[in-house]
């Protein structure tokens, strides 16, 4: 890492780690506003809030201190005029498309985004008349092609499972270009390695509930974007979906935010480690790691702890799983605990009764995520995991 991206990181770990606004106290961490309601003293006093032209909040359906204070470390965070919290990443995800697409219209979307992402454009979306085409992002000639005419240009770098990195900047210019609004999925890399506003997008979306969090107990989501944009979700469509953030989630999500720059780099150099060795190990067919796919792509300066290694069918996968002692099995990821996932249980789940996926991930492959229990534990994890089931 260069000497300037290093200063950079610090720089963004003193913003994460400055104290919050507290009491007369000072409290480093500001107590949680656990309330559904939000008084006035008099008539004249409400009557003031109400014509302000910014005012105070009444109702925890649309403002909260705690939530206020993490969507404004957020907006921090990504470079951003202004944020909105919500009850989850999908909340984030629907609420942001929703905020700028009308029936009749399109979207172009990259492949490989987060299965209910998919699951919303195809089962919800298309019930109100808005199509979705699914182009290859790295290939910027058919994004070019299928923009005209398109209201959105949906990104998701990496991608779901197959981790392919796209050049994001030159992506949103294509969209900007085609007079289209550019929303990225931004969960995998978090704003420490990428941060997609600066690179040309209008609006970021996050699953909080991986990384941001960092500590697997929270569920919420976040968008993040220019004051306009932002208000165009937070008065147009947040209010009546009604998926807000809870103050507590808002609470244990500023907790996560002030670890964030060191959970990433701890997990960024741990992971490569990890998805180095496993390329090298007779075992392994192919890992799917940003960094192992050839240079990393401009905008993109780190790498987290989510990757996929495909044993083909060198390993059997279950006897695998069922040989891990330090990852556990289960689905999410970005908190403090490895796991890993296996891209055939998660194929039969996409392909079920409820779902119109084309979920093309190999059976032999398998997710991990790198906590933070250590290289040298995690690794011999692995290697007696893959002793134990090579065929
Ligand atoms: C988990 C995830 C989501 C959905 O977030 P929730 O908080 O579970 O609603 C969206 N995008 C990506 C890339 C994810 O991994």
């Amino acid at each position: 890492m260069s000497d300037d991206s290093e200063t950079e990181h610090l720089a963004f770990a003193a913003r994460l780690l400055a104290h919050d606004d507290g009491d007369e106290y000072g409290p480093v961490v500001p107590p949680i506003t656990q309330t559904s309601l939000f008084t006035f003293g008099s008539y004249a006093e409400m009557e003031r809030n109400y014509t302000a032209e910014r005012p105070r909040t009444t109702y925890s359906r649309v403002g909260n201190p705690n939530v206020r204070a993490f969507e404004e470390k957020m907006a921090a965070l990504e470079g951003g005029e202004d944020a909105i919290g919500f009850a989850s990443g999908m909340g984030a995800i629907s609420s942001a498309v929703l905020a700028v697409v009308s029936p009749g219209e399109r979207i172009v979307c990259v492949r490989n985004v987060y299965p209910d992402t998919y699951r919303f454009f195809e089962i919800l979306l298309r019930r109100f008349d808005v199509s979705v085409d699914y182009v290859d992002g790295a290939d910027e000639e058919a994004v070019r092609a299928s923009l005209p005419g398109a209201q959105v240009l949906y990104l998701e770098s990496p991608t779901s499972w197959t981790m392919e990195a796209h050049v994001v900047s030159r992506l949103a210019a294509l969209a900007r270009e085609a007079g289209a609004i550019s929303i990225i999925d931004n969960s995998w890399a978090t704003p420490i390695f990428q941060r997609p506003l600066e690179l040309g997008c209008d609006v970021v979306v996050h699953s909080a509930s991986k990384y941001l969090c960092g500590h697997s107990d929270t569920v919420a989501g976040v968008a993040v974007a220019s004051r306009q944009h932002v208000e165009r979700i937070r008065s147009g469509i947040a209010p009546y979906l009604g998926a807000k953030l809870a103050p507590l989630d808002a609470w244990l999500l500023l907790r996560g935010l002030r670890t964030l720059t060191v959970r990433m780099k701890a997990i960024e150099a741990t992971a490569l480690t990890l998805a180095r060795r496993l390329a090298e190990h007779p075992a392994v067919e192919r890992v799917h790691h940003p960094a192992l796919m050839g240079d990393l792509p401009e905008g993109l300066h780190g790498t987290s702890g989510l990757f996929s290694v495909d044993f083909g069918d060198r390993v059997d996968i279950p006897r695998f799983i069922d040989a891990l002692a330090l990852f556990r099995l289960g689905v999410s990821w970005g908190g403090h605990e490895s796991l890993a996932m296996p891209a055939k249980l998660a194929r039969s789940q996409a392909n079920g009764p409820n779902s119109v996926i084309d979920f093309d991930v190999p059976p032999g492959l398998v997710r991990l995520n790198v906590g933070l229990e250590g290289l040298e534990a995690l690794w011999s994890d692995l290697e007696n995991a893959v002793e134990t089931s090579k065929r």
